[in-house]
């Protein structure tokens, strides 16, 4: 086999396109300034959407203009999420930027111990007992069809389009 000589790539000079701006996105394009050395001005975030941050909460939230919220907080452990605490550990909190994200994550799970005890709670914060929410044969059936259904057949299709209006 010939070996070819590979010219080194100038990630200075490099541009990313990244298709999508959800945290992987997002990510992809923190761990190329921060790894690769790209410039940041050398990437673009091509979102479909004018709102950016895919499945978590998006752009706006109450307390800062760009910011987004990744909820399920209650499991960001310490023995999971390796590759987001990398990341987090070099980004400089907004409240203390003398901290990472990282470590303001880690107080934050020290001082509130997480203590879930339901997934699901009313309006008046009780939780709701899933034998009691209507659910009929119909939507059950509904629900396991669309857990068995394959991610390409689901595509963009809506919610109602698997469920009736009663579900
Ligand atoms: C209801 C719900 C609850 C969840 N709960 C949790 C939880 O508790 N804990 C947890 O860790 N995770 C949870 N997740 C999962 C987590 O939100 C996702 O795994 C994660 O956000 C996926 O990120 P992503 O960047 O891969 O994709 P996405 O967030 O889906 O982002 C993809 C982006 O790409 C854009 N895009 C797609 N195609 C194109 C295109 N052709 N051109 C331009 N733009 C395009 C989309 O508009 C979107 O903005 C939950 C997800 C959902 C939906």
């Amino acid at each position: 086999m010939q070996n070819k000589k590979r010219t080194p790539l100038d990630t200075q000079q490099s541009h990313l396109w990244i298709i999508g701006g959800g945290i992987a996105g997002m990510a992809a394009a923190a761990f190329a300034i921060r790894d690769a050395k790209v410039p940041a001005k050398n990437i673009h975030i091509l979102e479909e959407l004018d709102i950016s941050g895919g499945s978590m909460d998006g752009g706006h939230t109450p307390h800062a203009a760009q910011a987004w919220v990744t909820r399920g907080g209650r499991m960001l452990t310490d023995e999971t999420y390796l590759c987001l605490w990398d990341l987090f550990s070099s980004i400089p909190s907004l409240e203390n930027p003398d901290i990472s994200v990282r470590e303001e994550c880690r107080e934050f799970n020290e001082k509130l111990k997480t203590h879930a005890n339901a997934r699901l709670i009313d309006a008046e914060h009780v939780i709701a007992d899933a034998a009691k929410l209507g659910l009929n044969t119909l939507h059950r059936a509904q629900m396991l069809r669309l857990l068995a259904s394959k991610e390409e057949k689901i595509g963009s299709r809506r919610i109602d389009e698997f469920f009736d209006e009663a579900f």
